[in-house]
């Protein structure tokens, strides 16, 4: 058995608007049986019509520099134990042309990054990749210390949320949720496009967000596709939503892992 373009068709255009702006957080695998034509078909169906496709296109495993508290101040309460002198990963130099894009980011991401249409963000860490028309307004928003500018952009635009075969826990707008909450994103460190170290904005622990989950399933739609189950959150109503939630309990986001750090220092506000 597989998949076919048809049923996959006839989910997105029940579940999406025929040419809204949409961010999609992907498994392939999570159809439990081939998607005809792989990736590129599931992204031409979410294209179709006029839709503007947004993804994470997350490059930390190439650009991400670890530095040391040696090599000049850095932030306290920062999710991160900073590298002895000898330090780690150098970093390749990011540019929105590269091409490298995280093993784990999935195959949606890698076939979107890939097409001549695809614009990619200024953050060489956390970047956002989109096609479609309202591709390039999208990721303009996107600097290394504005990471989620295109979430906003896309919430402005009424856009919508797309997990296709994830939970919540992939769902990278809860940052922007948890910004709007008050806390402050963490500091990383990267190698931008001239070679030089440059402090970004990143999220941190996401792997406590299904606890947004009854916050946010008043405003979701939802629709299986063979073993496949999708999840719809129309971002405006979702920031606002686990915005409210997180301020009002914070310890909703921490993750199962005991002393996470990331998730300790999240909860108490974020970096000093
Ligand atoms: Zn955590």
């Amino acid at each position: 058995m597989t998949i076919t373009t048809r049923r996959l068709a006839e989910a997105v255009d029940a579940l999406l608007p025929a040419d809204g702006p949409v961010m999609v957080h992907s498994s392939l695998r999570s159809f439990g049986q081939p998607v005809e034509g792989g990736a590129d078909t599931v992204l031409d169906v979410l294209l179709a019509g006029g839709r503007t496709v947004l993804v994470p296109s997350f490059s930390g495993s190439h650009c991400a520099v670890w530095v040391s508290e040696g090599d000049g101040p850095r932030p306290r309460r920062n999710g991160m134990v900073y590298a002895d002198p000898s330090g780690g990963p150098a970093g390749v130099p990011y540019t929105t042309d590269c091409g490298l894009i995280d093993a784990d980011m999935g195959a949606l991401p890698a076939a979107l990054i890939a097409r001549r249409d695809a614009h990619r963000g200024d953050h060489p860490i956390n970047s956002f990749a989109a096609a479609g028309p309202l591709a390039a307004e999208l990721i303009a928003a996107q600097r290394p210390d504005d990471v989620y500018g295109p979430l906003r952009a896309l919430a402005e635009r009424g856009g919508d949320v797309l997990l296709l075969g994830v939970g919540l826990n992939r769902m990278t707008a809860l940052h922007l949720a948890e910004q709007l909450a008050g806390r402050r994103l963490f500091v990383r460190w990267a190698r931008a496009a001239d070679g030089a170290v440059v402090a970004v904005e990143a999220g941190g622990c996401s792997e406590g967000f299904p606890g947004l989950a009854p916050h946010l399933a008043p405003h979701a739609r939802t629709a299986s596709v063979g073993a496949s189950r999708w999840t719809v959150h129309p971002l405006r109503e979702a920031l606002a939503t686990a915005a409210a939630a997180i301020a009002a309990d914070p310890e909703l986001t921490r993750c199962a892992e005991p002393g996470c750090l990331r998730c300790e220092h999240a909860i108490a506000g974020g970096p000093l």
